[in-house]
Parts: C-alpha cells; sequence; structure tokens
C-alpha cells in the first residue's frame, strides 16, 4: 500500500490573499503564495489486503481509495483544479468554519458515485455538524434530492476503512481538543498550538508530516514557525511541510530559512508516501 497525498488547501481561516489586504505575500505573483483553505486528499494505491486471500477482505475494501479530510470553504474550487473524481470516505479534524464549510459540494460526490458519502469525526465534531447543518441532518426524506447524502461514523480511536488503518492524533488547539490522522507512515496534523503528550506514541516512526504552522509571531490556538520546527526536531520524519499558512510567510522567503527535510507546503502539492 503507498499514499498519495495531495495538499488542496494551505491557507489559514482566511484564505491568502485575505479579503481587502496590501501586503507583499497577498500581493505576491508566486502561485505557491495563494492558499485556499485546509484540506487534504489522500488516495491510496494498492490493495492493503493480501492478493490471494479476497474472501477475508471487508466488504468495501476494494471501494475505499479517496479520502478527503476534511471539507474546507474552498471544496469545489479544489475539487476542480485537481479533478477529483471520486470520494469514498471523510475524515473531520474539528468543526471550525475553514474545515467544513464546503459540506454541500459533495452533492456532486453523491450524483457521480450513487450512494452516500461515509464521514467520521469526533463526538464534539459530528454534534457540531449536526447543528451547522441542520439541513441536511434533520431534512426530511422527500427534500433528500437537494441535500448531501451521508453516513456518520463517530471517531473513539483507531479503526479501518476497507482495509487501511485510520489512527486518530488528538492535539491542542486553544481550549480545544481536536483530531489529527495518521494513515502507514503519513500524518496530518493540523490546527494545533501544541502536541499533547499521549499522542507522541502515535507518532512514532512517521515518515512524512503536514504540520501547523501559521506565521512568526506566537499565536494561542497555532504553532509558530518556531513552535513547528521545535516539533518536527522530536518528531524525526524524512520530511515536513508546514500548512494553515497566514500572509504573514512568503512562501520563497520562509522555505529558504528552514531546516532541511522542512518547507512550507502550498495547493496543489502531491507527496508521494511509501
Ligand atoms: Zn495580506
Ligand atoms: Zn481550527
Ligand atoms: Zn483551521
Amino acid at each position: 500500500m503507498s499514499l498519495r497525498v495531495t495538499l488542496l488547501g494551505t491557507g489559514t481561516s482566511h484564505g491568502v490573499p485575505a479579503i481587502g489586504c496590501d501586503c507583499d505575500v497577498c500581493h505576491s505573483r508566486d502561485p505557491r503564495d495563494r492558499r485556499l483553505r485546509p484540506s487534504i486528499l489522500i488516495e491510496v494505491a494498492g490493495s492493503p489486503d493480501p492478493p490471494d486471500d479476497r474472501t477475508a477482505a471487508s466488504p468495501t475494501a476494494a471501494s475505499v481509495r479517496n479520502i478527503l479530510v476534511d471539507t474546507s470553504t474552498d471544496l469545489r474550487a479544489q475539487a476542480l483544479t485537481n479533478d477529483i473524481r471520486r470520494v469514498d470516505a471523510i475524515l473531520f479534524t474539528h468543526s471550525h468554519a475553514d474545515h467544513v464549510l464546503g459540506l454541500d459540494e459533495v452533492r456532486r460526490y453523491n450524483a457521480m458515485q450513487g450512494a452516500p458519502i461515509p464521514c467520521y469525526a469526533d463526538r464534539a465534531t459530528l454534534d457540531d455538524l449536526r447543528r451547522m447543518f441542520a439541513y441536511i441532518f434533520d431534512a426530511p426524506r422527500a427534500t433528500a434530492g437537494g441535500i448531501p447524502q451521508l453516513t456518520v461514523g463517530c471517531i473513539a480511536g483507531p479503526f479501518t476503512l476497507g482495509g487501511i488503518e485510520i489512527v486518530p492524533v488528538p492535539l491542542v488547539h486553544g481550549h480545544q481538543r481536536i483530531l489529527g490522522f495518521r494513515i502507514g507512515g503519513f500524518a496530518y496534523l493540523t490546527d494545533c498550538n501544541r502536541i499533547p503528550e499521549e499522542s507522541w506514541p502515535l507518532l512514532g516512526g512517521v515518515r512524512v508530516v503536514v504540520l501547523d504552522a501559521l506565521r512568526d509571531r506566537p499565536h494561542p490556538t497555532h504553532f509558530s514557525v518556531a513552535e513547528a520546527v521545535e516539533a518536527v526536531a522530536r518528531l524525526a520524519p524524512d520530511r515536513a511541510y508546514f500548512t494553515h499558512i497566514c500572509h504573514d510567510l512568503a512562501h520563497a522567503a520562509t522555505s529558504a530559512r528552514l531546516p532541511p527535510g522542512v518547507e512550507l507546503a502550498y495547493d496543489g502539492l502531491v507527496l508521494e508516501v511509501p
């Protein structure tokens, strides 16, 4: 099994450029300085099940291939730009607006795939989603054609999607606990200002990590660049990429001063994870 991870959005909640901002980064001509709201697509290649043991495969083993993490405000644009033809499952990190407001766009995948999309989140996030998207979750069946068709799974610990193990990684995001995700040698740790002690063992041996790094100045709910660099030193992955970036950080200048093996992610970046 190998993973192909596409960074669909690497910006903070406002996106970059920010509306009405005249700073250098918001006016940059470097396409890597244009950042949509944070989300990734994980494409799973190869079967996690032994090829000669098809009967042991779970019923969904063949169907889970494209895992979307969060439905960002910019999901429609991200799906068009990256030509995303399938979404087999959605994992939610938390319910902040920048991570969920594109949920309505999954109607296209319902139409193309002729099936509901399985969504997974922790209890607090599911409760928020039910409230924020009452028109989806409380809708009478008669209106179902115009609203997303979802099935919901509550994350309470590691679980498998079609034979792929998904390990939720609790993260501290200000006063909230949210989820990062580890799949094989890859970890996606957006929206955090601290990795709690109990989560470090879940990240042992990680090869490629995508980590929050908002800006240089400290922030109460996000890692600064220096804090993220410190976390990477302890994680010791082969490669690390920073995301959830605000307009304080120009791509080229910031990447140039990061340690070897660490760089700013950018929209459209594809990571191959063995
Ligand atoms: Zn700006
Ligand atoms: Zn957040
Ligand atoms: Zn966010």
